[in-house]
C-alpha cells in the first residue's frame, strides 16, 4: 500500500500573450477581482472580467492570436462551449479565498476547481 501516486493538481496558467490581454480587461473592469479564461480548440480564446458575487464585471471578448479577427467558425458559433479545451479563472492579486474561488468557477465554469 506504499504506493507513492504522486497528484499531480494541474493548474492552469495564463500565457503571456493572455495575460496582456487580461490586464487590458481588467483596466477596464473596476470591479473585476479575476478574468475568465476560455481556450477553444480552434486557438481563439474567450475572456470575461469577472465579480466578487461570480456575475460578470466585463464584456465577452473574443480573439485569436496574431490574427485580426477570430475564425470563421467562432464568428458561426460564437465560441461554443463544446469545443472549449481549457477553461479557468486567472484572479487578481490577492487571490480570494479558496471557497469564494470556487463558488465563482462554478457559477462561471460550472465546474469545481477540483
Ligand atoms: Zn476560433
Amino acid at each position: 500500500m506504499a504506493k507513492k501516486t504522486e497528484k499531480k493538481k494541474k493548474e492552469l496558467q495564463a500565457e503571456k500573450r493572455e495575460l496582456a490581454m487580461i490586464e487590458g480587461i481588467l483596466e477596464g473592469s473596476p470591479n473585476g477581482i479575476g478574468v475568465v479564461v476560455v481556450r477553444l480548440d480552434c486557438g481563439c480564446r474567450k475572456m470575461a472580467a469577472v465579480a466578487a458575487d461570480g456575475e460578470p464585471a466585463s464584456k465577452v471578448i473574443m480573439y485569436r492570436d496574431l490574427a485580426e479577427s477570430i475564425c470563421a467558425k467562432c464568428k458561426e458559433d460564437n465560441g461554443d462551449f463544446m469545443r472549449v479545451i481549457e477553461s479557468f479563472i486567472h484572479w487578481v492579486e490577492p487571490a480570494p479565498p479558496e471557497e469564494q474561488k470556487e463558488m465563482i468557477a462554478v457559477k462561471v465554469l460550472g465546474t469545481s476547481p477540483h
